[in-house]
């Protein structure tokens, strides 16, 4: 690599992107811009311990040793041809040159269309200070949506003292995430932290009247809290890329290598990384992955890519989660066909490792509480 990386997003991909091109020797300028005016900081801490304690070290990533110039700013837009990245920087528009650019812009809360405009979702550092500002003292609080950050801000929440009611169209909690399994022993154990859980919910109506919340659910009572969040999924953050010439419908695709593509052909020298992208992979299926191991492992095969380095092995794919005071881990894909298999179990410490034997032969494994065997299995050992 050489000239001038300029990075925008300053978050999981960027910083494994930029430690591991350091770690390689390489001393190049790199620029990185975000808007967010914390950044840089880990993200997977702000639905869990950040939530509920409010230790900015949970969060706290340190870029001090890493020589980056970090510019607060909002990127507005790309040109791919003459190479210059735009952004709004304190009212003020001008453009950065690049020599290769690095799309890490991750995702943004999705939204149902029947959300007033003022309910709260959690994505950011500011998002979890505003909820915990919002919660002091215990409150009442619906979520919708009983993916990973709704399990673990009803968990949190629960932690701080508050009533909190989780609904989700689904069967159960992390459907996505755990393709259904596990499904009753995860209800118990939101149950047993305190989280009321409703499932199969079908939502009529969400409303915020006075200094309440209703949510209208058919054939079931209606529910009421003080605070509504919504957790109903993530989409990739491409709105600023609209007229740049980098978007197929509406999504930002690379290639295996992280390349941008468009109509198959690669758009310069123009990369895309962590939440914000679409894989393409040589077999042409498309996959977008929310996942912090996920966003590292695309940062650091770029990193070895561009500085000509060998690539290192691709690890297995890996997603943790924390589910009322239990660490669920997942390694490798599930599927809802498998057949799970208890492999141990240890009650006194609330632990166990699953595999799930598939038609595949690729083996997944989930874990509860069990870090030193997910450890070893992640190590290939
Ligand atoms: C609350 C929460 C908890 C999570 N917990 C887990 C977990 O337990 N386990 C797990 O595996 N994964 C977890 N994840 C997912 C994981 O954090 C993400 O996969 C990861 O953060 C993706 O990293 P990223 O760098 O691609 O994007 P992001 O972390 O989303 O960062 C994108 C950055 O780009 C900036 N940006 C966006 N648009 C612009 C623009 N136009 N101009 C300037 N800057 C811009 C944003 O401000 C942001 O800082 C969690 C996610 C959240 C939100």
């Amino acid at each position: 690599m050489s000239g001038q990386l300029v990075v925008v997003g300053a978050s999981v991909a960027a910083t494994a992107l930029i430690e591991r091109i350091r770690e390689l020797g390489n001393r190049e300028p790199i620029t990185v811009v975000d808007s967010d005016p914390d950044a840089p900081y880990d993200r997977p801490p702000v639905s869990k311990h950040y939530l509920v304690e409010a230790d900015s070290s949970d969060i706290a990533v340190d870029w001090s040793d890493l020589d980056v110039s970090l510019v607060r700013a909002h990127a507005t837009g790309v040109d791919p041809s003459a190479k210059l990245l735009l952004i709004e920087e304190a009212g003020m528009s001008r453009s950065i040159p690049f020599e290769n650019l690095v799309i890490a812009t991750g995702a943004i809360p999705a939204r149902l269309p029947i959300e007033p405009p003022d309910t709260l979702v959690l994505r950011s550092a500011d998002d979890a200070r505003r909820l915990r500002m919002h919660t002091e003292g215990g409150r009442s609080v619906i979520i919708i949506g009983a993916g990973a950050i709704g399990v673990e801000l009803a968990s949190s929440l629960a932690a701080r003292g508050c009533t909190a009611t989780l609904v989700d169209r689904a069967a159960g909690p992390l459907e996505r995430l755990l393709a259904g399994h596990l499904s009753a022993e995860t209800t118990e154990w939101l149950e047993s932290a305190g989280v009321r859980c409703v499932w199969k919910a079908d939502i009529a109506a969400i409303e915020h009247a006075g200094d309440g919340w209703t949510v209208e659910l058919r054939g079931e009572e209606t529910l009421r809290a003080d605070l509504l969040v919504s957790a109903v999924g993530a989409r990739p953050a491409v709105a600023w890329l609209q007229g740049s010439g980098l978007l197929t419908d509406g999504a930002l695709i690379a290639d295996e290598a992280g390349r941008v593509v468009v109509e198959d052909q690669p758009r310069g020298e123009v990369f895309a990384i962590g939440d914000v992208v679409t894989r393409r992979h040589d077999d042409g299926s498309l996959q977008r992955t929310e996942s912090w191991a996920a966003a590292r492992q695309h940062a650091t095969q770029l990193a070895e890519d561009l500085c000509g380095a060998q690539r290192g092995t691709a690890p297995k794919p890996y997603f943790w989660t924390e589910v009322a005071g239990r660490m669920v881990q997942v390694v490798g894909s599930l599927s809802p066909d498998d057949e799970l298999v208890l492999e141990t179990a240890n009650p006194e410490r609330r632990s166990a490792l699953y595999r799930a034997a598939g038609a595949g032969e690729d083996e997944a494994f989930i874990g509860v509480n069990a870090q030193p065997r997910i450890a070893r299995i992640l190590m290939g050992a």
